[in-house]
């Protein structure tokens, strides 16, 4: 791998200007370097090109003149200091003043001739230009900074005033942008209209119109999302390299008991998906398939068939859920449908105990248990699984990247195990081809027959008592159930527990002839599954709990769902719950009770009464709150420096069509574009693990 340009790696405080206390600070924003600094881009541009005179501005608009000092003073204000400026350009006299900055006044002595940029008021019939940006035009004509141009505006940080810091970022561009290097292979850069390097860095940050600097900055978006997706497809075909994967050969005979075992007809989607991963399972190249279908709309039993799959063919499966909660209710119903079969499945959680724990763990190495279900305490080191042929992981986005590794790298030694990971966040296609560009993608379109919308209704709290005493004169008294979700409190599962507690407390008392339960993250697992148990058996009517119900679990009798304090909750959540009813025949209710404080929060309770469409929340919610919220915290935004995956969808499609055509065949790769392939890794071989790649 070749080193870096020596000047692109010098430390910033040799930058002509910075030194060292103004080192500190760039340190402080994560500046390090000449290339940090040529690659700190300016938040926006401050259109300063267009000068007019004094006597044509107006009150009100921000505006660019060149003019000339006549006097300067300063005095004490009432606060701080001012300096105040009698301005002119031969059309008018006007003014200029400054709050806080004394030293302006010896920087503009009369007779100087500077441009000013600033909002203009009015005073005493004249132009008032109140603490505007100055630049002081040179004789020698010298380029201006401040003004008089498409000016960047820097993100800053305290003690490092705006000024010094377009200085500074002069010269580290002048330095250190033309020594940028070009990556990306030429005939990729003719067909995209793409920008030098050095002058794609140059232009961004001191463009020299609007046009250049659209096209620089669609460069360097293009060239961050190209190496990306360069390390994605390369990623991709390794892990679909067939001299590592496993060719299931089903016997049938489980296979057949299963199909004939299924308590219901499977939709045509469910089939084809089913059909799908089976092609995947038998072929030789190891599956990495994405399951993406609304919530409810079954892609449990698509699991269970592709884990039957692996076991007629003489292997093991592993099936991974975000929380306890889930992972019981996938052993039991699991247990139900296999067991009969004779296939055992066993369950991993932390809060096993030791005993049982090790039965487990012994029954898995054994090879008499052929399936492993449970939560994160998959991934320790003493769960061995010697046969395993699948991983399937639920609700795949409350896990990382590695987490998946960790649970694949379980499989037989060099064999890559088939991987199905399932969620219900519809994101749109384009983001999932980024965040799962090394997964093909199937869907599940169309929901089980019978099933009935879920009648979405927002309640404001005096309303609340009316909501109550419907759900238990009409719903609780005909034998249907219901949740009752707490306030969301974030950060703090006490507090939140506390609310639920409450909450029951309050119902408890209020309808005494109810059989309520409770349910927190804060109670002991084994609590915890009694009180689940109950609901499912119908022992507790209705179920007070906090977000712990948040994904995946099923109880089809629920037909109730009421949300407190819903305005806390953002729209991927609510969808969630929501989805936690409408899983039977019978009509389904979803009431949000809340008194939203805001716009924004007031949109989510209108938008969540309109759509029941997974699709449609989506790409609501990343408009309004962008990526990595609605994805959560495990894969937002893969750390994008410049490239925004929404707003530049369109060079991100480009960006992958350049970078599949050019790694289909990854030997040339290597050979033809080694320093391009060195960059890949260089910045995104961590995340992908692709030290092994080339
Ligand atoms: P999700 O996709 O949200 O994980 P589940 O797999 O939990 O959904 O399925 C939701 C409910 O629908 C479960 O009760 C399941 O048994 C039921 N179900 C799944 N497929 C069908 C089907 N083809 N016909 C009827 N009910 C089904
Ligand atoms: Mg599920």
């Amino acid at each position: 791998m070749q080193g870096e340009d020596p000047i692109l790696s010098r430390d910033v405080q040799y930058v002509k200007g910075v030194g060292a206390a103004r080192a500190k600070l760039l340190y402080k924003m994560g500046l390090r370097t000449v290339r940090d600094l040529v690659q700190h881009l300016p938040r926006y541009h401050l259109d300063r090109t267009q000068f007019r005179s004094l006597r044509e501005v107006r009150p009100g608009e921000t505006a660019t003149v060149e003019v000339r000092i006549q006097s300067i003073a300063e005095h004490q204000g009432r606060r701080v200091p001012v300096v105040a400026a009698l301005i002119t350009d031969g059309t008018a006299y006007g003014q200029a003043i400054w709050f806080g900055q004394p030293w302006i006044a010896k920087s503009l002595p009369p007779g100087t001739t500077v441009v000013l940029s600033g909002k203009v008021e009015r005073e005493r019939g004249q132009p008032k230009f109140v603490s505007p940006e100055w630049e002081v035009v040179q004789d020698d004509e010298a380029e201006l900074l401040h003004a008089g141009r498409l000016v960047p505006v820097y993100p800053l940080t305290e003690g490092l005033r705006p000024r010094e810091m377009r200085r500074l970022m002069r010269e580290a561009v002048l330095l250190g942008a033309p020594r940028m290097p070009d990556r990306i292979p030429p005939e990729v850069a003719r067909r995209q209209n793409l920008l030098p390097a050095p002058v794609a860095w140059q232009e961004a940050h001191w463009p020299t119109d609007r046009t250049t600097l659209e096209a620089a900055l669609r460069t360097i978006r293009f060239e961050e999302l190209f190496l990306l997706e360069i390390g994605l497809q390369l990623l991709k075909h390794r892990v679909q390299d067939p001299r590592h994967g496993i060719c299931h050969q089903p016997s049938g005979r489980l296979w057949g008991a299963f199909r004939a075992a299924l308590p219901f007809e499977l939709t045509p989607d469910q089939e084809r998906v089913i059909r799908e991963i089976r092609a995947d399972m038998e072929s030789p190249r190891p599956m990495h398939r994405l399951l993406q279908g609304d919530v409810g709309s079954g892609k449990t039993i698509v699991a269970a068939a592709a884990m039957v799959v692996a076991v007629d063919s003489g292997y093991q499966a592993a099936l991974m859920a975000p929380t306890e909660i889930l992972a019981e209710q996938h052993y039991l119903g699991l247990r139900r449908l296999l067991e009969p079969l004779g296939i055992r499945p066993v369950l991993i959680t932390s809060s096993l105990k030791r005993r049982e724990r090790e039965e487990a763990l012994a029954a898995l190495r054994h090879g008499v248990a052929q399936i492993a279900i449970g939560t994160h305490a998959l991934l320790e080191s003493d769960v061995v699984i010697p046969r395993l042929s699948l991983v399937v992981i639920d609700e795949q986005h409350r896990f990382g990247v590695r987490q998946r590794a960790r649970l694949q790298a379980k499989g037989i030694e060099g064999r890559h195990p088939d991987t199905l990971v399932m969620t219900a966040t519809p994101i749109p296609r384009t983001l999932a081809m980024t965040l799962y560009g090394d997964l093909d993608v199937s869907r599940i379109e169309q929901k089980p027959a019978g099933r009935q919308p879920v009648a979405t209704a927002w309640r404001t709290p005096d309303q609340r008592d009316r909501v109550y005493q419907v759900l238990v004169e009409k719903f609780i008294r005909a034998g249907q159930q219901a949740y009752v979700i707490a306030p969301l409190v974030e950060e703090s599962d006490k507090l939140e527990a506390q609310a639920a507690t409450a909450l029951y407390e309050e119902l408890s008392a209020k309808y005494p002839e109810v059989r309520f339960g409770l349910l927190h993250g804060r109670m002991k697992p084994e609590e915890k599954d009694a009180v689940m148990a109950a609901f499912r058996e119908g022992a507790i009517q209705v179920l007070v709990a906090t977000t712990v119900v948040e994904v995946g679990v099923d109880v089809p009798n629920a037909t109730v769902i009421i949300i407190e304090e819903a305005d806390r909750f953002g729209l991927a959540q609510l969808h969630q719950l929501r989805g936690r009813v409408g899983r039977g025949t019978q009509r389904s209710y979803c009431v949000l009770i809340a008194d939203p404080k805001t716009p924004e929060a007031r949109q989510r309770m209108e938008i969540m009464q309109r759509t029941l469409s997974g699709f449609e929340l989506a790409e609501y919610d990343l408009r309004l709150r962008g990526p990595g919220e609605f994805l959560g915290t495990q894969q937002s935004g893969w750390g994008l420096q410049f490239a925004d995956i929404l707003r530049d969808e369109e060079i991100l499609a480009a960006a992958r069509a350049e970078a599949a055509a050019l790694a289909r065949d990854p030997a040339a790769l290597a050979r033809e574009y080694p320093e391009l392939l060195a960059e890949v890794r260089r910045r995104w071989g961590d995340r992908l693990g692709l030290a092994l790649v080339g």
